[in-house]
């Protein structure tokens, strides 16, 4: 983590948090906490999301609250600087959970969402080039940004923002945008948001899976704990989670090498650190 992150992240949980000091919904606290992360081009959503292998900006977003399991989503959107506002807009202004494409694009633009100009022209690649290239690639750059957070009234939200992965094929959709994968939020168990190899976090259902356990009555730790080692010992998966509790217990646990990530409950200053052993 940088040092610019590093500020970035504990700017947007004192922004966070002030929403909620206020009497604010956990909804807007994790919008508005998502916002200014997506805002700074430092991780890998809004201005600096990754590109796909044809050189374009597809995000994808999501956000859910805990009172009525209210959820909204928005994938492969282009253009534009906030996807964590359009998939709230889906989830207040439209009868559907998840937009896709232009579609989607289009959704955001009627709302007069702000528009984000991605630079560089898409790439014209041959289809066998690129699966080529897809299958070739070794790095991995991670970064997608998340929230979750516990309002006065009780309710919990989560949500998440990414660019996706390296090297994904045009219109490759990750975790992020698929509810109970990368963002699950119930007051009847708790909020968690994703991050991490999206293809593995989709096929255990990890989100909702940690909120299962946390109705169980595991604590926050235990149910990140066995999840992430089930991700990993079934299909050899790799993730982070932030997880909250209805009664504010909270767990930040990975099985990536590094997550950047932090917590703010309002004394003193919030906590910043690049790995949560
Ligand atoms: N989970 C995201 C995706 O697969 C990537 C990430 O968290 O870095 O799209």
């Amino acid at each position: 983590m940088t040092s610019a992150q590093a500020t970035c992240l504990a700017d947007a949980l004192a922004a966070g948090y002030g929403i909620l000091a206020q009497g604010g919904s956990a909804l807007i606290a994790v919008e508005r906490t998502i916002g200014l992360l997506e805002q700074s081009g430092l991780f890998n959503a809004g201005r600096g999301a990754n590109r796909q292998l044809d050189g374009v900006q597809r995000m994808d977003a999501a956000i859910m609250e805990g009172t009525q399991l209210k959820a909204g989503a928005v994938a492969s959107i282009e253009g534009i600087a906030h996807p964590i506002t359009a998939a709230r807009l889906v989830m207040e202004e439209t009868d559907h959970v998840l937009l896709v494409g232009p579609f989607a694009g289009r959704f955001a633009q009627h709302f007069k969402l702000d528009r984000h100009r991605s630079t560089g022209a898409p790439r014209r690649l041959s289809y066998d080039r690129i699966l080529g290239k897809q299958k070739r690639s070794t790095r991995e750059r991670h970064g997608t940004v998340g929230a979750v957070a516990l309002d006065r009234s009780g309710t919990v939200a989560a949500g998440a923002s990414t660019g996706g992965i390296d090297s994904m094929l045009p219109g490759r959709v990750g975790d992020t945008p698929l509810i109970g994968c990368g963002v699950y939020a119930d007051n009847q168990s708790g909020a968690v948001s994703m991050t991490g190899a999206g293809e593995g976090i989709i096929r255990l259902v990890i989100a909702k899976s940690i909120c299962d356990r946390l109705a169980m009555g595991k604590s926050p730790a235990v149910a990140a704990r066995q999840a992430l080692r089930m991700l990993v010992s079934r299909i050899r998966g790799s993730a982070g989670a932030l997880i909250l509790s209805p009664d504010g217990r909270f767990a930040i646990r990975h099985v990536t090498p590094h997550m950047a990530a932090g917590w703010w409950s309002g004394t003193g200053q919030p906590t910043v650190r690049g790995e949560f052993p």
